[in-house]
């Protein structure tokens, strides 16, 4: 159904030959390049006639090292200013995409899917290999050691990680410059010490440490050791640590405009939409295809009550120019955008009213730099949220302002020091799909855990309660893309979660599903919960491999993952109702598994059922289930 050979991109790109030894305009020609799943392969391209024609080699994705910008030639003509690379066992391949937009889509897909790959580069050359040299350092052996750090966050390596990082190679003897370093033609486009950032949103410096963000400001990065807090400089000259993820890059990425609504899918778009009531009102977002964009709009008329929304995909030509309806091209989305909000042309209104996501700020790994331990005077008590393993969590507000969720640890539950150790390491998962860890009081005789607070509680309740309408297959693949993107997450991180359960996921405001709790589970004094025969122990969510070997691994996880999913699809019914601990795991390791819901096709039931395939390694990691769960809501929409 999803094929290995099914395109992900496309596009007419410039090649630059591999071969020759000098080069020469005859070394550029233009080829269609196709990546699919496993491969990236580059074709014949006839301009007239404006079709593909031969194949002319391809790039096996797991030979892939490194994906990464190049920084332009001094004095290259217009159409290669936007180089890119792809490092593989045969040196870099140079290709070049003609816009901005298509090249920063093309290599953040590329990224992605190479993103597990062995062997992966933590150094490349920033500049070509020209005539025998590198021109960033200079040296004349092509296969030299690159002479820049790939950068934690967009590069492949993360210095944050404790499993799965490596370790940084000894400095060799070609690494050493030879000469000095010429000077730079443009400025490095990998975020890097330096560069100007503009502010998305507001953030009060919560200690001495920090720096103030005001939305819209600029602000210069001085330091970026810790992927989450950068130190940056503001126009006063200020200095402090910053929330990485709530400043863009000045130079390129949609996200400084207001109607690029980032992390926004189909159903929240026509929350947002819908809740601003304003004719015309649109946002751009991601398109549940990878690396495609969707505009979605609002009108009131059209007889229906209420309004209505449209969703329209911003199309790619050929070429690399953006269309919306009819054929009006641009080569840039804010130029496409800024035609359509004066002209409809072809779709049911112009964009007359920009609606922004931007009101919610998203969560920040912790409350300010390396801060993990929170005093708890600066911590007000709101509410009761619930009651939990380790006793009773509430809602309250950190320094008056900032909303927060406190665990507070019953005496006896859990291993408190181990988990202390834990919690630094689990300060540093940051992702939208997981509920971020703020920190922990430590000093009191009942610890506190204070996490990010979704205003929508658990899913579990929200599946069986919360949902006001009847909700469609759509929106409820969308909650279980969310929980796979976390998931996906945590995977490349080699985390692996151990209790994921509807019960464990949050909702927040905009019907984001985020997932909790992961690893907590080791450190439950509880024999009830953490031994595979207790009555406590999450059966219903376990493999056999867990249930007759306590093998615990991302692919249990995986498992767990598939019944999530149908605890979606069934909004909340108990898994294997009708069956008892001892009968669950003694029919579960003989083959017995959860029945399709009635709200699933059978596409969706296939992806829960490649969950509990009885080997584990021929379960799906969750980076496929992501790209699986993606295709299929673009299908189904
Ligand atoms: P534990 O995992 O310690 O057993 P839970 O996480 O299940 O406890 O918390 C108990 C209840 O508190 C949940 O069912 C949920 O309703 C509420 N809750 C927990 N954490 C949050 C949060 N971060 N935001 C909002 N509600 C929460
Ligand atoms: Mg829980």
């Amino acid at each position: 159904m999803w094929t290995m050979s099914e395109n992900v991109l496309e596009a007419i790109f410039i090649k630059r030959s591999q071969q020759r030894k000098k080069t020469s305009p005859l070394n550029y020609k233009e080829r269609w390049f196709i990546l699919t799943r496993d491969k990236l392969s580059y074709y014949d391209y006839d301009p007239d006639k404006g079709k593909r024609k031969g194949l002319r080699g391809y790039i096996d994705l797991d030979r892939i090292k490194c994906v990464e910008t190049v920084q332009t030639e001094p004095n290259c003509p217009q159409e290669r200013m936007h180089a890119f690379q792809v490092i593989y066992d045969e040196g870099p391949l140079y290709i070049f995409a003609k816009s901005e937009e298509v090249r920063a889509q093309w290599i953040k897909k590329l990224k992605a899917m190479v993103r597990f790959n062995k062997d992966l580069m933590q150094k490349y050359h920033p500049c070509f290999w020209i005539d025998g040299m590198w021109l960033c350092c200079q040296q004349e052996v092509k296969q030299a050691v690159g002479c820049k750090v790939l950068d934690g966050k967009n590069g492949f390596t993360s210095k944050t990680s404790r499993r799965g990082s490596r370790k940084p190679l000894p400095p060799t003897p070609s690494e050493m410059p030879v000469r000095p370093l010429p000077p730079q033609p443009h400025k490095a486009e990998a975020p890097c010490v330096g560069m100007s950032v503009i502010a998305q949103y507001n953030h009060p410096a919560m200690m001495p440490q920090d720096l103030e963000l005001r939305e819209d400001e600029e602000y210069t990065i001085l330091e970026m050791s810790d992927q989450n807090w950068w130190r940056a400089r503001d126009k006063y000259g200020n200095e402090g640590y910053i929330p990485s993820n709530y400043v863009v890059e000045t130079a390129n990425g949609l996200e400084r405009y207001d109607w690029f609504c980032k992390n926004t899918n189909r159903s929240q778009a026509e929350k947002l939409l819908k809740t601003e009531n304003k004719d015309g009102g649109f946002l751009v977002r991601d398109s549940s295809k990878p690396g495609k964009y969707t505009v979605s709009l609002f009108s009131k008329g059209g007889g229906e009550a209420g309004g209505i929304c449209k969703h329209y995909n911003i199309c790619t030509t050929a070429k690399g120019q953006f269309y919306l309806a009819e054929k009006h091209n641009y080569c840039t989305i804010p130029e496409l955008i800024n035609y359509h909000q004066h002209n409809a042309a072809g779709m049911f209104s112009r964009l007359k009213h920009i609606v922004s996501n931007r009101a919610r700020p998203p969560s920040t790994a912790g409350l300010g730099y390396d801060m993990w331990e929170l005093d708890p005077s600066c911590l007000t008590f709101i509410r009761v949220l619930g009651t939990g393993q380790f006793g009773v969590v509430q809602y309250g507000k950190w320094k008056g302002q900032h909303d927060v969720a406190i665990k507070m640890i019953k005496a006896g539950c859990m291993s408190e020091e181990e988990f202390i150790e834990e919690a630094k390491i689990m300060m540093k998962l940051h992702h939208e799909n997981l509920v971020q860890l703020y920190g922990v009081c430590t000093k009191q005789s009942s610890i506190y855990i204070v996490t990010e607070f979704l205003s929508n509680g658990c899913l579990l309740t929200y599946l069986r309660e919360g949902l006001r309408q009847h909700p469609t297959s759509v929106q409820l693949l969308e909650m279980c893309k969310d929980v796979s993107e976390g998931m996906a997450y945590l995977e490349s991180k080699q985390y692996i979660h151990r209790d994921l359960a509807a019960r464990n996921c949050l909702v927040d405001g905009n019907g984001t599903v985020k997932v909790a709790d992961f690893g907590l589970s080791r450190y439950v004094l509880d024999d009830e919960y953490t031994s595979s025969a207790g009555s406590k122990f999450p059966v219903r969510w376990s493999p056999p491999e867990v249930l007759l070997y306590c093998r615990f691994s991302s692919k249990s996880d995986i498992w767990a993952y598939g019944v999530l999913m149908w605890e979606v699809y069934t909004l909340g019914r108990l898994p294997y109702d009708r069956l008892n601990n001892n009968e669950i795991v003694d029919q579960v390791s003989r083959g017995l598994r959860l029945y399709r819901p009635q709200m699933a096709c059978e596409k969706v039931y296939s992806i829960m059922s490649s969950c509990w395939l009885d080997k584990a390694d021929e379960r799906p990691t969750f980076q496929e289930l992501v790209f699986t769960v993606q295709d299929l809501l673009y299908e189904l929409q």
